[in-house]
């Protein structure tokens, strides 16, 4: 509630009227075919394995996002995340239905982010956007992850490759045909442990759509 209290500021360029002004909503790089088929890293022409998860034991079948993770996309995550700014989940959600097709599954689910960072924002911003998700595609959103252990930093590579195998685990049986939704795709480790403890629990497709996703240069 608070957001709608405060003054409206783009929460990219610090212009005023709105959290996400008109031209930097366009400005967003969105992400394009030719694509990595399994991981959605973008390529030169289709490939069914890229560069970046050819072989890669990967636990879900497919991983896509809406935008790149570039400075604008990286600081409306931000204002998201941690300033709690509701409205800019709803923003993220609209951009990624957009852009990606709803997925064919039976659910949603949702990385559950680590208790300390939960505390501290009252809010994990990918469970708002799987819900906000959820409601588009008339699709359940259920809680179906959580974590193993608590304290793990998320959000740059070098913490997100210590996010180890095992990192989740499923709070009961998944359906068959299951969405994980995350805020950003960065190494993918995080999609992969979520996938994983999916298909453990019974899963046996597993897909993955994050807002936006991190790109490897060269
Ligand atoms: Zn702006
Ligand atoms: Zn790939």
């Amino acid at each position: 509630m608070l957001d709608l209290l405060l003054p409206q500021r783009c929460a990219v360029c610090g212009c005023g009227g709105s959290q996400l002004c008109a031209g930097c909503r366009e400005d967003l790089p969105r992400l394009e075919p030719p694509h990595c088929a399994r991981c959605g890293a973008p390529t030169e022409w289709p490939v069914e394995r890229c560069r970046e998860c050819a072989g890669r034991r990967l636990a879900f079948a497919t991983a896509r996002a809406a935008v790149g993770y570039d400075e604008a996309a990286r600081r409306l995550v931000h204002a998201w995340k941690e300033r709690g700014l509701r409205r800019l989940a709803t923003e993220a959600a609209q951009l990624v239905a957009e852009r990606l097709p709803p997925p064919a599954v039976e659910a949603l689910a949702f990385v559950p982010s680590d208790r300390g960072r939960r505390l501290v924002r009252g809010h994990n911003p990918a469970e708002r956007l799987a819900l906000e998700l959820a409601a588009v595609w008339e699709l359940p959103c259920l809680p179906l992850l959580e974590r193993t252990r608590g304290g793990r930093q998320r959000g740059s590579s070098a913490a997100e490759r210590r996010t180890v195998r095992g990192a989740f685990r499923a709070t009961g049986v998944a359906p068959r045909r299951v969405c994980v939704i995350d805020d950003v795709y960065t190494t993918g480790a995080t999609a992969n442990a979520a996938a994983s403890a999916l298909r453990k629990a019974g899963a046996r497709r597993v897909e993955v759509i994050a807002f936006a996703r991190a790109l490897r240069r060269g």
